[in-house]
Parts: structure tokens; sequence; C-alpha cells
């Protein structure tokens, strides 16, 4: 069913007998994932839900009221019942007792861990108290975009009347924490027939008497919230629509231009990866009127600005009239001017125990035509950031609509993000990965060498493009690349490294997709073998042309990128001990090889300057896994040899210094060394990883 804008309308999803002989935990768990799969109920991450549950204690045998609870982080939607904290309601009832007033409420949170019931290691919210202490067995607190647009606008009590007809209270903003969980006990109590509480610029809390009367409950208020906007919510809350959106091609070119420089910008302290956006309520707020008045306002609900910052920056772009350029020539006054109210807003608001500034450098970027860009220290941080700015877009609509959009209080807003409480989650999150925020790009990436290089990236908290000539190889690589790292960091763009064009679209898609290039591996080969009378012209040019012209393609766009973000970079090329020591038998390959080893050292001449390092890795017979070992070389080199198909990899590793196999995974950890800081003094370097071999021994 869907309302007269044409927006669907909230479903109930309940279903009974899924539900039947669940035990209360369960119900709450599958109450809690089917509230969070749908994002207009509760953001990413927002909210919490909460049953009261009797149970044994384990100490004494009787039965004692348990507080289930979700506990710190994860999100209510892939939540599993691990996700619950749990606590005795009556130790929880018995820290009134202790409560010292307003200033002192931060203690609280150190009393929480003594009413743990059952060793339950998953530490309590903040949130707790707020459930705690509502007398009603099964309470939900949300964050939905169409009741945060009644609280967050500046007539929210008297909208949250006409909205819900007196079925639901009205709290004015306040800090989560014991101080609002006797206020909505108080009301709650007060009220008895309230069915729910608005908390002013922040969400909704509703209850029931079971699991799925509390459901039902939340989605009716929500829905209705929705409704009331609907009805009442004027056309073109954000004025007319002034810019002229860019097409697909035209996106695509303003990101090109504007991104390198701005990413480089925002990555001086730490690096970071971009998300990019264009989803129609983004590019219907971007585009009107308002939006840069709306913007400097300020993002309204905790949950939003703690990921999106307090403000986005605007970057005014006239696409009918201008060119991307003139947009990049803006960026470095209004980054200078965002970094100035920044630090202005800091000073204004600290307190003597406030933590120090954090990156004073905006995360959201708005542009009229284009849409929005986000910037954080990986990928799904990025992702997420942009999903909350959808979630502010919403609600100043809903807010516009009615009324007039309204943040909560500047102390407030600073109060929340340099919290205590907030700052000790950061303390507590695990140190970022070597390569966090980098961004890497490995030609043949669907092959042997080419996937453990992904894998290894990966593995350092990278984001990997893999690109590839070959589609199906390419689409399997990246299934299995995703299954095991996830969607968010692993991109496929199939590439023709002799292709001018295919190479530079590859680099347009990882700028698009991650926004630049750290760390470039050109790893993309083939390999043949004749005796130079019998090496046609077509079998020397092919390899020419991609051992030595693909990887000169590729690392020349890749160094021009790398430049003009001016944040360093890396790039490691995938040699051969060919390039080192002329084989019998293969002048083509072992010409190619060595034209692309002097060109690294080229680069690394180059690239010093700006500190782009450029370094070799010399594999020897890693067979397994390799699809050129998989084709006619394979054949050719046993013939060479005068031995058996079968005997290869035994004649190989017999050959070695160290009589070993070498394997793909031990050619990556080479170039991982070179990719990340490990190796942040070499440059014009070559590392062999063959268990040795005399020939390749450098000089
Ligand atoms: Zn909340």
């Amino acid at each position: 069913m869907t309302d007269a804008r044409g927006a669907e309308r909230l479903s109930d999803q309940w279903d009974d007998q899924t539900a039947a002989g669940m035990s209360e935990p369960d119900l709450l768990l599958y109450r809690s994932n089917l509230l969070g799969s749908d994002l207009r109920i509760t953001n990413f991450g927002g909210g919490n839900t909460s049953a009261k549950v009797k149970q044994k204690d384990p100490l004494t045998g009787k039965d004692v009221s348990v507080l289930w609870v979700k506990g710190s982080g994860g999100d209510l939607g892939s939540m599993k019942r691990d996700g619950f904290s749990t606590l005795y309601l009556d130790k929880l009832e018995s820290l009134k007792g202790l409560y010292r007033g307003l200033e002192h409420e931060d203690e609280m949170v150190g009393y929480l861990p003594h009413c743990t019931f059952d060793l339950n290691p998953r530490a309590a919210s903040i949130d707790t108290p707020l459930h705690a202490f509502i007398p009603k067995a099964h309470v939900d607190h949300m964050h939905p975009d169409a009741v945060i647009a009644i609280a967050a606008s500046n007539a929210s009590e008297r909208l949250t009347k006409e909205a819900f007809g007196g079925e639901i209270g009205w709290l004015p903003w306040q800090r989560p924490g014991f101080d609002l969980g006797l206020k909505l006990e108080a009301m709650a109590k007060g009220q008895p027939a309230l069915k729910g509480i608005v908390l002013a610029g922040h969400g909704l809390f509703t209850w029931g008497d079971t699991a799925k009367e509390c459901y039902q409950q939340t989605l009716r208020i929500i829905q209705k919230a929705a409704d009331h906007l609907v009805a009442k919510g004027k056309a073109e809350p954000f004025g007319k629509a002034v810019a002229k959106p860019l097409d697909e091609a035209g996106k695509a070119a303003f990101l090109t231009e504007l991104v390198p420089g701005l990413r480089g910008k925002l990555s001086k302290g730490v690096p970071k990866v971009m998300h990019f956006t264009d989803a129609p309520e983004v590019m219907e707020f971007v585009d009107a009127a308002r939006a840069e008045e709306l913007a400097a306002i300020g993002t309204s609900c905790p949950d939003h600005f703690l990921r999106t910052k307090i403000w986005p920056l605007f970057l005014p772009f006239d696409p009918a009239k201008e060119k991307a350029d003139a947009a990049a020539g803006r960026l470095d006054s209004l980054l200078e001017g965002y970094r100035k109210r920044y630090e202005a807003y800091y000073e204004r608001c600290k307190r003597p125990t406030s933590p120090a500034m954090r990156d004073p450098y905006p995360v959201i970027v708005l542009v009229p035509g284009v849409g929005l860009l986000s910037f954080a220290k990986d990928k799904a941080t990025a992702r997420i950031a942009s999903e909350f700015y959808v979630n502010a877009i919403n609600v100043m609509r809903g807010a516009e609509s009615v009324s007039a959009y309204v943040p909560i209080p500047e102390q407030e807003a600073f109060d929340i993000e340099y919290w205590l409480l907030e700052e000790a989650k950061l303390q507590r999150m695990p140190r970022p990965k070597s390569l966090e925020g980098r961004i890497a790009l490995v030609t043949g990436g669907a092959g042997g060498i080419g996937g453990a290089t992904a894998r290894r990236l990966l593995a350092e908290g990278a984001c990997v493009v893999i690109t590839d000539i070959d589609p199906a190889a390419l689409d399997e690589a990246l299934a299995s690349l995703r299954k095991d790292h996830g969607k968010d960091r692993v991109r496929a763009f199939r590439c023709d490294v002799t292709d001018e064009a295919s190479v530079r679209d590859s680099y347009g898609y990882a700028l698009r997709e991650l926004g630049g290039l750290d760390i470039l591996v050109s790893n993309a080969g083939i390999a043949s073998a004749a005796p130079v009378e019998e090496t046609p012209l077509e079998v020397w040019n092919r390899n020419l042309g991609i051992l030595a012209t693909g990887y000169f393609l590729v690392s020349r766009d890749a160094f021009a990128l790398m430049k003009r973000q001016g944040i360093g970079g890396s790039i490691v090329f995938i040699g051969s001990k060919n390039a080192l020591v002329a084989s019998s038998g293969a002048s083509a390959y072992c010409s190619a090889k060595a034209a692309a080893t002097h060109l690294a050292r080229c680069l690394a001449l180059e690239g010093a300057e700006i500190g782009v390092r450029a370094n070799v890795v010399n594999p020897d017979a890693v067979i397994r896994g390799s699809r050129i070992w998989g084709g006619t070389w394979r054949a050719e080199r046993a013939a060479s040899n005068k031995i058996t198909d079968a005997e290869i990899e035994d004649f190989y590793r017999k050959r070695s210094l160290m009589k070993r196999s070498v394997f793909p995974e031990d050619i990556a950890e080479a170039v991982y060394f070179f990719a990340s800081e490990l190796s942040a003094k070499s440059t014009g370097n070559i590392l062999n990883v063959d268990a040795g071999n005399v020939a390749s021994f450098t000089r």
C-alpha cells in the first residue's frame, strides 16, 4: 500500500507462526530484527529494545525480574541474542538511592555492570535506565525520520499533540542517561493512558504488554507521524529546485576533476575513503534553493551528527554555467573556513575535562547538481555517514514542511560529541589496521598472484579494486573476495592494460567508487617461450604490449592520480627473475620484463619528491593458482627443461637454493611490504621471492 506521495506504508511483518513457542528473549530478538530491518523505523545502529523477563536467579533459584535490553554497539536489524545485556531489575531500581543529581549523571554508568544478571559479558548501554524505569514489560526506542522531523521542529510539543492526538507524551531535549530515565518513568506513571513519548531533538519511546503489541504499537505510531507530515506538509519545503543536475557522464567528469584534490586535502592526517551518492532525496536537497541555508544549521539527532559531524560542507556550484574546476578552485578557502568554524565551536563549548579536538574537517560534502560525497577512515563508515545524512535530509524535509527545523542547542551537541563516555568508546576501538583508509588497484586481480595480493591488502584494511581482462574470472574473483571481506571494500573493473582508454576508465571507476588511489600493483601478465629465430613479431609485440606498455600505462595514470592527491603512494611491479637473468628460449618475455623493471626505477626517481615510491617484487616459478602456468607456457617450459608437465613443480622446487616451492601468498607478502609504511624508506628496489636463485642475486 502506498500513501498520497507514493511512499510505501510500513507493513506489519509479525508472523504468529514464526513467533509461536518462542521464549521471551527470543521474541524480543525477533521483534528487534523486524524493527531494525526497515530504515524508516530506525536508522542503522540506532535505537534499542527491551523486555522485562521473569527468570530463575542462578544463585538462589528464585524467580527474579531481569531487564533484557540491547547492549552497547551493534544494529537491531542484524543483532543476535548475545547483543542484549541482562540486568537485575531490582538492582537497577536500587541505583535511584545512589543518584546524586544531573551533574553526577555519568557516574551512574559505572554502576550498571554491578547489576549484571548471569555474568552476561555484553556491556549495558547508556540508554539502559530509559528502558528500566518505564513501568511496561516491553519497550521500543526508535529513531524514525518521520518522528524526528516532529521532534526536531520548533513547534515540536504542539506538533506531537496534533499528530498523535494526546496518546503520545512529549519531553524536551535532554541527553540520554539516568535523569532522563527518571523523567520517562514519571511521565509514564503520571499519565497511564500514554502509548509512548516523543523526545525532542532525538526520537521515540513506545511500549506494550506483549512483544507483538509493542511492535505493532511502534509501527502504528511511526505511520501516524508519517501520515501527519503528508497531510499537513507543504510542498517544496527546501524551496524551488534551482540547480539543474548533471547527467551521468557530467557527474563522472566532475568527480574526476574534484575528488583527487579534495581527498588529498582531507587525508593529510588520516587517509580517507570516499562514498558518493546521488540518490533522489539527496538531489532534491542539494539542488534546492534553501540547501545551503539548511545545511548550515547542522544535523540534529545525536546519532546523525556523531556520524556526519555537526555540519556538512556545502560546495557552491552552478552546473549550468560552471565547470568542475570552478568548484575545485573554491575548496581551499571553504575547507579553511570549515576548519576555523569547527575550531571556534570546540573552543566555545569545551569543558575542562573535554578530550582533545578531533579532525576539524568535514565528513559530508554537498554539491548542487552532483550529489553527496562522504569521507571517512574506511568505506563502510563513509557509506554509513552518507546514509545518516539522508536521514538528516528526511528530518529537515519533514520539519520544514510543517514548521521550522531546529537543531539541539550547540553546547548540547558538543557535550554529546565530546562526551567522555563516547571518548571511552573510541579508545576501546581496536587499533586501525595498517592499510585502513588506503585504496589499492591490482591488475590481473583474477589470477593467482593478483588474487593472493588482493587478499593480503584487504586483510590489512585496504579497499581494493581488482581489474582483469577476463570478465568471467573477474566475477568469480570478486564474489570470492566479497565473501571473505564484505561488499564495501572490494570492487572489480574489466580492464585491458594495453588499452589507454580502458586504463583511464579503471582509475575513473576507482575514483568514483572509493575516492582515489594509494597503491598500484601492476601484475597483469602473460608468458611465452620460443627460440629467438622462431619468435614471431606478433609474440614479441604481445609480450612488450602487456608487460612493458601495459605496465607503463597503468603506472603512468596511477602516478598522475597520486600526484594530484598529494599524499604520496606506492607502486609495486610484479617482475620476474627473467628481468635480471636471460633465460634461453624466452627472449620476448625476458626483454619485456626487463623493460618493466627499468620503468620502475624511472618511476622511483621521478616519484621521490612527491612521496610516490616504486619497487619490484620478483617471483620465480609460482605455479600453484597461476593462469600463466596453466597454459602453453607450462608445456614449453617442461619441454625446454626436458621434463614432463607433472614434474614441473618438483623441478622448480629442487632448482631453488632452499628447495622450497614458492606460492602466490609468498609474493603477496612482499607486495604488502612495499605497499605499506613498513617500507616507507625503500624505493627503486627489487625483492626476490624465489626460494633462492644465485643467478638473480641483485647487485
Ligand atoms: Zn536514541
